[in-house]
């Protein structure tokens, strides 16, 4: 350890928990068995390309895995990747390349020279060893887009998952997904209030957390909508499903979210919220997504525990204060290392000296392949040494503060809000059953 400070030792070695992932199952991950262009690129980097110029037949094909010729496959979009590779996400995908395939540099030839490591890499059980053993993961939570959560036996006590509230949120509950999951059918507020009593008695115990990303298709500004209202919006929904005007269906959604809320607060589960950042491209309102858009939401419900997840990027200075200001709110960095690094250091250091050291969480990868996730992970330490290095050296906090904090971000926060221990006992004895 003698070229490695205390503090980046420590970052290294401490098992990260990761909140936040789209990870495929064991059995999807084989049957897919994804290619080395898919391992490398499969991820958030194809909107970059896309923004760097690349058309999205050049994208199309990149992703084609039917074509074995990954060479001409990658050529086209040689260009974008060259003014992509600084990037947060390209800078991942680098790490990708070096670590899952030892290549310096993205090249036809080089990925095609590679191309033959790619086999070992989707072996049953490599999933779980690239995640805990090569990332240094502690466990990781995923958002399957289901309401449905059950173990997953390749790793019970490792891979987590939430319960979607995506559509409830968006004001629009998936009458298939809620008849195959709870058989039930949803007729009245009635109806839909006991559809999601049951989807909580059901899967609340091995969840992890409630999610929702409807951050995406909706505003994140929150208003309280009485029984009689909600009725109303419901009506519009039964009768003219996705084609619900927006007013009926914000007003579906808000009471949604407040009935999920309140299941949450109930069986003592956090429910995480995306602000900021989109995936993909060509299509964000930044009004939708500022954290400070929950305010109603948070003041109304001070027993619920808030993740406002990616940090609001780029609204970031709100959600600090948010997170200051509001004991039900807690912070996370999931996917923020690889949208801004730079914006991800800088929020860390304002954090430090603003809000309790309690409300962050440092980690989540926001894949679905866990050479991604090995990456992201790799990622973010990287960032993370550099703040903690910066504030060492810079006088503002003492090694062993720095190591304090550092292990309270990185593990212990999450296991205090996500009640991870309680989760792992829950799950072991689910499976061993
Ligand atoms: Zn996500």
């Amino acid at each position: 350890m003698s070229s490695q400070s205390d503090i980046a030792a420590f970052i290294q070695e401490t098992p990260l928990v990761d909140t936040h992932e789209h990870m495929r199952r064991e059995e999807v991950y084989l049957d897919e068995s994804p290619d080395i262009l898919s391992q490398l690129f499969q991820n958030y980097v194809g909107a970059d390309l896309f923004g760097a110029g690349a058309s999205q037949e050049a994208l199309d094909n990149l992703f084609d895995s039917s074509n074995p010729d990954v060479a001409a496959r990658f050529a086209p979009i040689q260009e974008a990747w060259a003014r992509t590779q600084h990037t947060g996400y390209g800078e991942a995908v680098r790490i990708i390349a070096k670590e899952l395939y030892a290549i310096d540099e993205l090249t036809p030839d080089s990925i095609a020279a590679a191309q033959e490591k790619n086999d070992a890499l989707n072996q049953p059980g490599e999933r779980l060893r690239l995640l805990r053993d090569e990332a240094n993961l502690d466990h990781i939570q995923t958002d399957a887009f289901s309401i449905q959560v059950t173990p997953e036996l390749s790793g019970p006590d490792f891979f987590f998952n939430d319960i979607s509230w995506a559509a409830m949120c968006s004001g629009q509950p998936n009458h298939e997904e809620i008849a195959e999951h709870t058989g039930q059918e949803i007729t009245d507020l009635y109806s839909l209030r006991l559809v999601m009593e049951t989807i909580f008695q059901k899967f609340s115990t091995p969840a992890i957390a409630v999610k929702a990303q409807h951050a995406y298709n909706r505003t994140l500004r929150w208003q309280e909508r009485s029984d009689d209202e909600a009725a109303r919006a419901l009506d519009v929904y039964l009768r003219d499903g996705e084609e619900i005007e927006e007013s009926a269906r914000l007003c579906l959604g808000d009471w949604c979210w407040a009935r999920g809320v309140e299941l949450c607060i109930e069986h003592d589960l956090p429910m995480k919220l995306h602000t900021g950042y989109y995936a993909g491209h060509s299509r964000m309102p930044v009004d939708y997504i500022r954290s400070g858009n929950l305010c109603p939401l948070l003041a109304k419900y001070p027993d619920a525990r808030f993740v406002l997840m990616h940090i609001a990027y780029p609204y970031t200075e709100e959600l600090v204060a948010l997170a200051k200001h509001y004991p039900n709110v807690y912070a996370d960095l999931c996917w923020a290392w690889s949208i801004n690094p730079y914006s991800s250091m800088e929020f860390v250091r304002r954090f430090i000296h603003a809000a309790p050291a309690n409300k962050l969480f440092l980690f989540g990868g926001d894949t679905g392949y866990p050479g991604a996730a090995l990456a992201y992970a790799k990622q973010a330490r990287t960032w993370f040494t550099r703040v903690m290095q910066a504030e060492i050296s810079d006088g503002l906090l003492t090694e062993s503060q720095a190591i304090d904090l550092a292990r309270r971000y990185m593990r212990d926060n999450q296991y205090e809000c996500f009640r991870v221990d309680a989760k792992k006992e829950i799950l072991r004895a689910a499976v061993a059953q």
